[in-house]
């Protein structure tokens, strides 16, 4: 009889925590988690799911419109959204999936403890006054947003707030020029609001190849987002009517409210961490190593805590990894190259590999980029360009960057994704035969390098 409560004890129910839970338990080992909000975690409740039915609610006045385009009458004055409705029926499938997940984890046998868990020392942890031991212990707590200190800065929302809105603002500023920033720009724009974007940047979306932030940023600006670029915020004040914020160049602008999407913050506070000298880097992540151990052996840590890859998919691939390596006698490693990831703007980015200034810094490539109107709309009449962009390595021909903006890019961008891991070369996609008519075979006919 092990002299701990479990072999494995998981602080943190989101995508990560309990896929490893999950798994551990599948392989025999005894495991115990706690959650102090609700199981599922940043993806489920308050991230990825939530988000993305917004955007596909948030897309039917295009549709609409589109629609009329075709023939269809609709009579616009009776066109009106129901948002509380919305927010109502997006409530009621989160608790779908909240029990879906309480399911999966009683039949893998896994113990949940609801509340915070705080560690004492190296195989203790308290959970709201319980007192749990554990052989190793998981700490998978995820991420929550952080904002600038700034004068008035407790008037703001965040995507948390933003996902439960009881009712829809007629003007909205949104700060910050990341993923979380463009996708609810689309999401409030696309349902009426008028959105200012406000980035302290040039462009958006830091890090993506730069075609893609051009593009994006002329589509969006197409569709009535407001970009300010090379703005600051020095303070937001409440007003009669909604909020004033002054600029970092002295002038003001009024809304009717503020949401703040300038990154995530790693989830370490308050958890004992200091009181075993685990170590963080300067972002107040933890530090682990390839086996996702920390500094104290029988402690691990994955997913949006550690602060690397801060995907949902990622933070499964590492629980899944951190399970097979520890109680499945089958020691894996994560490969990290390659992760297709997805912006679901309006319209949607897919991307996969090296952006071109990334590739450029490595080898000599060869750029093949399209852009073109969208089949639909060349009866719908709507003003809108996809763009595709391939970046391949000369000396191997290798596909190492893939690039898309436009409808379905997401969809496109996973099956793409299988084919650049299996190191597929310019020739294989010039040798694919396209299915036609769709936007993806532009993918394989592309002939003309571009430079
Ligand atoms: P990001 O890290 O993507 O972007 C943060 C943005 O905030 C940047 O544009 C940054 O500007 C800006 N910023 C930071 N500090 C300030 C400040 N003090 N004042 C003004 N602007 C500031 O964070 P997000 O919050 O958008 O998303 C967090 C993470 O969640 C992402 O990294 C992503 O991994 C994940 N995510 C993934 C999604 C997906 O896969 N579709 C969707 C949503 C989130 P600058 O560029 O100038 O530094």
């Amino acid at each position: 009889m092990s002299e701990f409560d479990y072999d494995l004890f998981v602080i943190g129910a989101g995508s990560g925590g309990v896929r490893a839970g999950r798994m551990s338990s599948s392989f025999g080992a005894r495991v115990g988690m706690c959650e102090d909000m609700r199981v599922g975690g940043t993806c489920v409740m308050r991230g990825c799911v939530p988000k993305k039915l917004l955007v596909y609610g948030s897309s039917f006045h295009d549709e609409i419109e589109d629609a009329r385009a075709y023939g269809w009458s609709v009579d616009p004055s009776t066109v009106r959204l129901d948002w509380a409705h919305m927010i109502d029926k997006k409530d009621v499938e989160l608790e779908r999936l909240e029990g879906i997940y309480h399911t999966l984890l009683g039949n893998a046998g896994v113990e949940l403890i609801n509340g915070r868990g705080r560690l004492i020392d190296a195989h203790t942890v308290d959970v709201d006054g319980k007192t749990v031991t554990a052989e190793r212990i998981l700490i998978a707590t995820g991420g929550w947003p952080s904002m600038p200190d700034i004068p008035g800065i407790e008037h703001v929302i965040t995507s948390n707030e933003a996902l439960d809105l009881k009712e829809l603002p007629r003007r909205m500023i949104i700060v910050g020029a990341g993923y979380i920033a463009v996708e609810f720009a689309g999401v409030f724009s696309g349902v009426g609001v008028e959105v200012t974007e406000i980035i302290r940047a040039p462009n958006i979306l830091r890090g993506f190849d730069e075609d893609v932030r051009d593009h994006l940023r002329q589509e969006m600006t197409k569709r009535g987002v407001n970009i300010l670029s090379d703005t600051t915020i020095d303070g937001i004040e409440k007003s009669a009517d909604g909020y004033t914020l002054t600029l970092g160049d002295g002038s003001t602008l009024e809304t009717d409210l503020v949401m703040y999407a300038t990154g995530r913050s790693p989830k370490t506070s308050d958890l004992g961490l200091e009181n075993l000298g685990i170590e963080l880097d300067r972002k107040s992540a933890i530090v682990v190593n390839e086996h996702y151990q920390t500094n104290v052996a029988n402690i691990y840590a994955l997913g949006d805590v550690t602060d690397r890859v801060n995907l949902t998919p990622v933070a499964i691939a590492e629980g899944m990894a951190l399970a097979h390596s520890l109680y499945n006698n089958n020691p894996r490693i994560m490969d990290y190259e390659f992760i297709p990831s997805a912006v679901f703007s309006h319209p949607p980015i897919g991307s996969v590999g090296l952006t071109e200034e990334q590739a450029r810094e490595r080898s000599d490539i060869d750029v093949y980029v399209s852009r073109f109107k969208p089949m639909k709309h060349t009866l719908s009449g709507r003003d809108e360009q996809a763009l595709m962009k391939l970046i391949v390595e000369q000396e191997t021909d290798r596909v190492i960057g893939l690039h898309l903006v436009g409808p379905d890019s997401p969809e496109m961008a996973q099956g793409f994704a299988v084919a650049m891991k299996a190191g597929a070369t310019k020739a294989h996609f010039d040798s694919t035969v396209g299915i036609h008519p769709t936007a993806a075979e532009e993918l394989v006919t592309m002939r003309e390098k571009t430079r």
